[in-house]
């Protein structure tokens, strides 16, 4: 049964950081052998040994002219250029070079599931080609955050960050993905990654300096470079937790700007992608200003509230080397001594943007807005919702080789019931396709509405109904899961790992997925489900909202089956109407199913308001 876990966002760390004042241990990932010491990082790092060789440290010469930097109300203007300012490109002086970390990577347990690469890689067959009107004019964009499918992916950030430059390069924008070089990156993407250059930067307040190489892979129309430092970005799947991780992204954040400049590449618009990316506008705006890349427009984006960087102001300051002013309310600073990275990502973007309408506006509430809807209220002109959508190739029923049973909507219902043998039988479930099979897919944790589940469980049991749990993630949810399949063999299975495979063949051989969520962003999960002809059940939030609209049993309209307060007899009443249409108006249920599949849950009409949004930053 489970073979593979994978690490997901860390919830844990976040509240565990948020409530400690000092940090555990000022561990310095990316000069282990020196690292300063955890006194001295926090209250003195000015005082730090500097550990970079000499002529690293010369050359890593990052602009360094803090006077000419702009006030917090830097948002309102693009930099002007400060003459004190030089970019990176022109101060760096090549090292030996490090070689980069390509040794036998065991395959990351988040990314197992690279098929699409090859498919889309075989030659293309000479075809005459329709002349295709690209809207004009073309926009440069960089695309920066923490994870990509399908290099490395724990949830839908990493679909985002694939899917959408794939989408927008339709719309006639020139996209380069920037990324950590993580080691857990599959070694066939790290062979195929081409150097594309190296230099030294300064990171933290005392100028220790880092080494930055570039690797490169082109696919698809989209470049990607990586950014490598063993150091900070040889460990992890990708995120560990934040005694790490907060040094590994504000090395990163700059990192990113300094090889921009040094790859003399200045997009029109950097495009960031929630805290791990949040530094990037404050860098831009700041330390780099009047360097070439500071006349690129920003755009942040929220995956998820949820997740901040939030740690003791001493130690992000000490490891950004960031100036004084970035560290008051306005921008970073977070009740007596922390400090929020993506807090001040939000105070320096030019526009900011989540990944729905509805979840736009639930973060400038209390209950969803993690402590920071008042500064989202504050700086509410710039922010606006763009729905999430999917790759419509990568996600296609028709062609996908990890079913059992391929299928478009023609065939889906006879189809449908051959993959629903299928996955009872990969799963242990009792195999009969009159069952109806509902789908789980998640990480395992609070935000996903699973105490809501694990209420109504043996409520849903009733012999004719079957559960299939694919997940991992907080040990509570695993550990009740598992009881659950003990307790019902044959009715339900609790599959906890990571599995692309197996989301798949759920997705295809489910009749309804299950997205209960207490928030919900966005969600993939419905949109998938309903490109696979499988009904959502959801809760009425965020993103769950804007796209699954309710079924209507008196117009038969509808996509699939809500509820909006976050009760589990809520839950299990719009199970129930599922389950009562399915059961006793089959033709209706099976409209619905076709209904899903036709439904546009691609990326086409958001990537469009994408391009907008970067023509009202970059006429
Ligand atoms: P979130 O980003 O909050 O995790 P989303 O619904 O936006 O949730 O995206 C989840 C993505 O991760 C989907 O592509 C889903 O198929 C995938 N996923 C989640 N858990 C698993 C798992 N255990 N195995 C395989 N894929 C998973």
């Amino acid at each position: 049964m489970p073979t593979k876990k994978t690490v997901n966002k860390p919830e844990a760390e976040e509240a565990q950081v948020k409530k400690a004042a000092a940090p555990k241990a000022e561990k310095a990932p990316a000069e282990k052998k020196a690292a300063p010491k955890k006194a001295a990082a926090e209250k003195k790092p000015a005082a730090e040994k500097k550990t970079a060789p000499k002529a690293a440290a010369k050359a890593a010469a990052e602009p360094a002219a803090v006077k000419a930097e702009k006030k917090p109300a830097a948002r309102k203007a693009p930099a002007k250029e400060a003459a004190a300012e030089k970019p990176v490109r022109k101060t760096v002086k090549k090292t030996p070079a490090k070689k980069a970390p390509v040794e036998e990577a065991e395959m990351a347990p988040v990314a197992e599931q690279p098929a699409p690469v090859v498919e889309q890689e075989a030659p293309v067959v000479e075809q005459p080609v329709e002349e295709v009107q690209l809207p004009q004019p073309r926009r440069s964009v960089a695309f920066i955050g923490s994870e990509c499918y399908p290099f490395v992916k724990t949830g839908g950030l990493g679909d985002v960050m694939y899917a959408l430059p794939k989408a927008l390069t339709k719309q006639n924008c020139d996209v380069k993905v920037i990324l950590p070089r993580y080691r857990c990156i599959p070694q066939k993407y790290q062979d195929k990654m081409i150097y594309r250059g190296e230099f030294w930067m300064n990171l933290c307040s005392d100028g220790r300096s880092f080494y930055v190489g570039i690797m490169e892979y082109v696919w698809d129309g989209v470049v990607y470079d990586f950014i490598d430092n063993e150091d900070f970005f040889g460990y992890g799947n990708p995120y560990t937790n934040l005694v790490d991780d907060i040094p590994r992204y504000c090395f990163f954040a700059k990192a990113a700007l300094a090889a921009l400049n040094y790859m003399n590449w200045v997009p029109d618009i950097i495009h960031c992608h929630d805290w791990q990316a949040a530094l990037v506008p404050v860098y831009l705006r700041t330390i780099f200003n009047g360097t070439p890349v500071a006349s690129a427009r920003t755009v942040f984006t929220i995956h998820n509230l949820r997740f901040q960087g939030v740690y003791n102001i001493a130690t992000i300051k000490y490891w950004t080397g960031l100036p004084d002013h970035v560290f008051s309310y306005e921008v970073m600073k977070q009740g007596r001594d922390d400090a929020n990275m993506l807090k001040g990502g939000l105070a320096y973007a030019d526009r900011i943007t989540t990944v729905s309408a509805t979840y736009a506006g639930e973060i400038q509430t209390p209950f969803y807005g993690d402590g920071l809807d008042g500064h989202l209220r504050y700086h509410s002109d710039r922010l606006r919702g763009i729905v999430n959508g999917i790759d419509v190739e990568q996600w296609d029923s028709s062609t996908d080789k990890k079913l059992a049973a391929p299928y478009d909507r023609e065939t889906v219902l006879e189809q449908k019931r051959a993959n629903k043998r299928a996955l009872q039988e990969a799963l242990g479930l009792e195999v009969d396709e009159g069952k109806f099979v509902i789908g789980l897919i998640s990480r395992l944790t609070d935000q996903k509405g699973l105490d809501l589940v694990n209420a109504i469980l043996p409520a849903l049991v009733d012999g004719n109904t079957q559960v299939a749990v694919l997940g991992t993630g907080e040990p509570q949810y695993e550990d009740s899961f598992r009881s659950f399949e003990q307790a019902y063999k044959g009715s339900v299975c609790a599959y906890i790992a990571y599995d692309e495979s197996l989301a798949h063949r759920i997705y295809a051989g489910a009749d309804a997925l299950l997205v209960p969520s207490l928030f919900e962003p966005c969600g993939l999960t419905q949109l998938i489900a309903m490109r696979y002809g499988t009904v959502p059940v959801v809760r009425e939030t965020g993103g769950l909202k804007d796209t699954v609209q309710p079924y209507n049993e008196f117009t038969n309209e509808g996509n699939g089956f809500t509820f909006d307060r976050y009760e589990s007899g809520l839950l299990l009443d719009s199970i129930n109407r599922a389950k009562t249409l399915y059961f006793t108006q089959r033709d209706r249920w099976d409209e619905m199913v076709r209904r899903d599949m036709d439904k546009d849950v691609s990326w086409d009409s958001s990537a469009v308001q994408y391009r907008n949004l970067y023509l009202e930053l970059k006429p």
